[in-house]
């Protein structure tokens, strides 16, 4: 036992997943239930499995060793570095994808591994991260690809929502689905895969919005958090399966303005202060090295973060209404970026509730 811990729902992760894998189903969609936010932990993994996901999808290839005990297809999602390539062909089935160097790596590989890898092309529609933008670099990429052996050109994807912020529309993805028509023309061959992003791309799912041809989506936020494009809550989906406890190790009321000449903070910043008097203030053991402040929001009322240091987390609890002592425990709801730093923190206890 000990602080600061994050637990972890997993009936609620699991409902999640149940929910919208039944939906995307619907339409036809397979879903990729991507475990990054969680490192790849496999007891959370579970969860994902249990609720029906067709692959299991990470960014980075430790996480998904983590993964092995599992039968389903692994899929990496960060297009693989040059270094990696004989790690990725033992440990990935399916790879995202975008340089023809990298390919023709993994082909290397993959026959000296006596193995065949899927591939799926990335296609920059706009978000500008990942994957090659212009028509003619597409079909060049692809026809390097398809002649290489122990690699399968499978189909294309895109990322949206991530880097630039661009929203997933039926126009954008219209594009995509274009493309692979292109690309099947030029290959004549039929291409299995089309993967539409991530779960920004929830939002068009309800309203029929999806391109038909679209078959494929890779979901982690949506399945662990309930949260969709905007970070905004998922309708019948649970936001809270994610809790962080931290424990009060000072309890004083202090004046609400530093006394003495103000210079940089630990991290070289001028901090501001309003004077609110005297107030009642809370520090509990937490700091940035566990996760940064502001991607944390305290469940209780009355409780405001002041901000944080490497290790302690100063709060004022003046209108908690709440009884505190020191030794209490504080919840936190964290954001996207809070569970990954906190799920990836060494000094974070993992409570995996079942
Ligand atoms: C992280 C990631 C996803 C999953 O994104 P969510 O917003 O959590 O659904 C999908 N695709 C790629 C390439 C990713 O890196």
């Amino acid at each position: 036992m000990g602080y600061p811990e994050i637990r972890v729902d997993r009936n609620k992760i699991e409902t999640n997943t149940r929910t919208t894998v039944a939906r995307c189903h619907q339409q036809g969609i397979q879903v990729a239930g991507v475990t990054k936010l969680f490192g790849g932990n496999p007891e959370i993994a579970a969860a994902y499995v249990a609720g029906g996901v067709d692959l299991l999808a990470d960014s980075r290839i430790d996480n998904l060793k983590r993964l092995s005990g599992f039968s389903l297809p692994k899929m990496l999602l960060r297009i693989p570095m040059i270094s990696e390539a004989e790690a990725v062909v033992q440990t990935a089935d399916m790879v995202l994808i975008s340089e023809p160097e990298t390919a023709t790596a993994l082909s290397t590989q993959a026959m000296a591994q006596d193995k065949l890898i899927q591939l799926i092309l990335m296609v920059d529609v706009g978000d500008l991260r990942e994957g090659l933008y212009e028509t003619k670099e597409i079909q060049e990429a692809a026809s390097i690809m398809d002649g290489l052996p122990g690699i399968q050109l499978a189909g294309i994807g895109t990322n949206l929502t991530c880097y630039g912020g661009v929203r997933p529309s039926r126009e954008n993805l219209t594009q995509l689905v274009n493309i692979k028509a292109t690309l099947e023309k030029l290959l004549k061959r039929h291409l299995p895969v089309l993967s539409g992003g991530n779960g920004g791309t929830l939002s068009l799912l309800e309203a029929g919005e999806i391109p038909g041809e679209i078959n494929q989506l890779r979901l982690g936020s949506s399945l662990a958090m309930g949260i969709g494009l905007n970070d905004e809550p998922i309708p019948g989906l649970h936001q809270d399966a994610f809790l962080l406890l931290a424990e009060i190790v000072e309890l004083r009321r202090k004046p609400s303005i530093p006394k003495g000449v103000i210079g940089l903070d630990a991290f070289g910043n001028r901090p501001v202060f309003e004077d609110r008097g005297n107030r009642m203030r809370a520090i509990c053991a937490l700091g940035r090295q566990d996760v940064h402040p502001n991607e944390i929001c305290p469940l209780q009322e009355g409780i405001q973060i002041l901000g944080a240091s490497s290790d302690h987390l100063i709060l004022d609890v003046e209108d908690c209404p709440g009884f505190l002592q020191v030794g209490s425990r504080l919840a936190f709801l964290p954001t996207y970026g809070g569970c990954l730093s906190l799920m990836t923190s060494p000094y974070v206890k993992k409570i995996i509730m079942m």
